[in-house]
């Protein structure tokens, strides 16, 4: 899909975000950035944000970490202060959900009935946990992370002592792991795949999680499904599909998400496993776009259409649109590297770049160290940067990356040469050159 003069096009929306004004749908990250980018970059219209959840926008990735690490303090990153949408006048609407977009009216239908008109209309619903469908699982013994409620109930019930079956080795099961040995509890993790992180990022990586875990106590099943729950008073017995019987006070499923799509598949909208948006954030309709963990956008970085579920992209793309819907100024596309984070006991991991099953692989520091990293490469040229505990080198090793520079795989994994040096030579020699 593409929009032949985005500029013009712009123009028209803004006008109409002007007039009618600028509703956002979701006010999760994604919905709060977005509003509070347009009233920062002078948008004078109206802005109306309506979220299902009864909080004022938040920051999820606390919800598995820091949240759950202590009993009794939380730290809820909020988007802004509850007075700042009073102050900036933005109708807030709080535990309302919307329930139908229609395109021709160019409005929105709110459960209960009442409509709002738009200009322009963000659909920033994010994305909700898919759920265990098997026997036995219940609202009261699979617990799931995602809302703030979620994570506060979790939290109270994380109990020195208590056994935890987590469900699903992916970033999430893992940060909810290693907080519940924090609080105490000793851990089963099953996993049907063979490793932990085995869908995002390469093997060594998975292996090096599987033991920083192992060495906290944790206890791995992998290549297991389920069968079914039993519960026993307090206790739920977790069969899994070889016949074993794990008893935990407390199941903690992380097994994914969808994209919270179905508004924009009943307005008639492009969607494929999130709505298809262009690399200016726009769906089809010119006056409607979608940000965040529900929208798969065209990154020109990558030549094609991504879908991320991650802080940065939830941010940095809904105040791309905001900025575009509230600027006269030419059109700016959204084009970042991805970036991504999972903190877990003492080590940080940070992302840039997206992991391809198929690239070389170069290890750069000892693996068995709390800290080193590992750098893919395409074509001689680096794709993707994962490093524990290793801001340092991050940094120029994303610059690298994003300048598509050709590098040299023995000289990555020499530790005695700092990525930084890489990267000034880099560009003393596109210097010379230009
Ligand atoms: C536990 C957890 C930990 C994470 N940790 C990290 C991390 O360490 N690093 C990282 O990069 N990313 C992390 N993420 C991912 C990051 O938080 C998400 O990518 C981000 O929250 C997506 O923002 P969003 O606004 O698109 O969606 P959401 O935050 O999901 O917000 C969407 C909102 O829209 C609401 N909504 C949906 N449908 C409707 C409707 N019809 N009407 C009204 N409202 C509706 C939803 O209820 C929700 O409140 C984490 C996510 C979770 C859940």
């Amino acid at each position: 899909m593409s929009h032949s003069d985005p500029a013009s096009q712009l123009d028209e929306v803004r006008a109409a975000a002007l007039t009618a004004g600028v509703v956002v749908i979701g006010a999760g990250q994604a919905g709060g950035r977005a509003v509070e980018a347009l009233r920062a970059q002078g948008f004078a219209g109206a802005i109306t944000l309506i979220g299902d959840e009864p909080e004022y926008p938040y920051e999820r990735p606390s919800l598995s970490k820091e949240m759950l690490h202590v009993a009794d303090q939380e730290t809820i990153a909020w988007v802004q202060k509850p007075e700042f949408y009073v102050a900036n006048q933005i109708d807030f609407r709080p535990g309302t959900r919307v329930v139908a977009i229609n395109r021709g009216q160019r409005s929105v239908q709110l459960e209960g009935g009442d409509v709002i008109n738009y200009g322009a209309l963000i659909i920033a619903t994010g994305a909700r946990v898919r759920r265990l469908e098997l026997p036995g699982a219940s609202q009261q013994n699979s617990h799931y992370i995602r809302t703030l409620a979620d994570s506060r109930a979790l939290r109270e019930r994380l109990v020195a002592g208590g056994r935890v079956v987590v469900i699903g080795a992916g970033f999430i099961g893992l940060e909810a792991a290693a907080a519940a040995v924090k609080r105490g509890c000793g851990v089963t993790v099953i996993e049907i795949g063979q490793q932990p992180l085995g869908r995002v990022v390469p093997a060594q990586i998975g292996a090096y999680y599987e033991s920083l875990h192992a060495s906290h106590g944790v206890k791995f099943l992998f290549n297991t499904g389920l069968a079914r729950f039993h519960q026993l008073d307090e206790t739920v017995v977790v069969e899994t599909n070889a016949g074993d019987m794990i008893p935990a006070e407390m199941v903690i499923v992380g097994i994914g998400v969808l994209p919270n799509a179905e508004l924009a598949i009943e307005a008639g909208l492009a969607v494929d496993r999130g709505i298809i948006v262009d690399e200016y954030g726009r769906t089809e309709d010119k006056f409607i776009f979608a940000a965040g963990d529900v929208a798969r956008h065209f990154n020109p970085l990558f030549d094609r259409h991504i879908l991320l579920e991650s802080w940065q992209n939830a941010q940095n793309q809904a105040i791309a649109i905001a900025k575009n819907l509230a600027s006269p100024v030419g059109a700016a596309p959204y084009a970042e590297l991805p970036w991504f984070w999972s903190d877990q006991y003492d080590v940080n991991l940070q992302m840039f770049g997206l992991a391809e099953p198929e690239a070389n692989c170069v290890i750069r520091g000892n693996p068995a160290t709390k800290s080193w990293m590992l750098l893919q490469l395409k074509n001689n040229r680096m794709i993707c940067a994962i490093g524990m505990n290793s801001a340092r080198d991050l940094r120029p090793a994303r610059d690298l990356i994003t300048m598509g520079a050709v590098v040299k795989p023995e000289e990555l994994a020499d530790v005695s040469v700092p990525m930084a040096e890489i990267l000034r030579r880099e560009k003393r020699e596109r210097a010379l050159v230009g």
